[in-house]
């Protein structure tokens, strides 16, 4: 009884806003559907077209996902960003996935933003703020990466 109910818990989630999407209780605009995902307007729009594409399997975000269903999910990533782009005809796009809450998430079901960007100067501000080079503590990190 406990696996059932942990199965259906994964399958959908009744207070999640993109499990309700989903099951079609709340409106959304789609662009895109198929048996694994379905992608939509983002409502903020931060750039025109910018896009969620989210599987339709609920997992809390990508950390939380093993190699089959991200595989299905990033599967799909390819084709819906080539959509917006061409109706869009964006010069470039991010393609962002925040997870958890210091990271920026705000929706706690697996989301891929498609944000198609038109210049510096459109509404998408990433800052990478870049440092000195320590070759020493790279090492050093990479390798606890590696054993981890
Ligand atoms: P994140 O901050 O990465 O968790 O992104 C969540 C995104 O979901 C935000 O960009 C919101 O604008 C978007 N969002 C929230 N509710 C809806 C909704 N009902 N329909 C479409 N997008 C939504
Ligand atoms: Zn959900």
């Amino acid at each position: 009884i406990i696996s059932k109910f942990n199965t259906l818990e994964v399958v959908f989630m009744s207070d999640c806003i993109f499990c309700k999407i989903l099951a079609g209780e709340i409106p959304a605009a789609k662009v895109y559907e198929d048996e694994q995902v379905l992608a939509f307007l983002d409502i903020s729009q931060v750039t025109p077209g910018h896009t969620l594409v989210v599987p339709k399997e609920h997992h809390r975000n990508l950390l939380e996902m093993d190699a089959a269903s991200a595989s299905q999910l990033f599967a799909k990533v390819p084709l819906v960003s080539q959509k917006v782009m061409t109706a869009t005809k964006a010069k470039g796009m991010n393609i962002i996935a925040n997870c958890e809450e210091v990271a920026g998430q705000t929706v706690f079901h697996t989301h891929v933003h498609l944000v198609p960007r038109y210049g510096a100067d459109d509404d998408l501000k990433i800052d990478f703020v870049a440092h000195e080079p320590d070759f020493d503590k790279l090492a050093q990190v990479a390798e606890t990466i590696k054993n981890a």
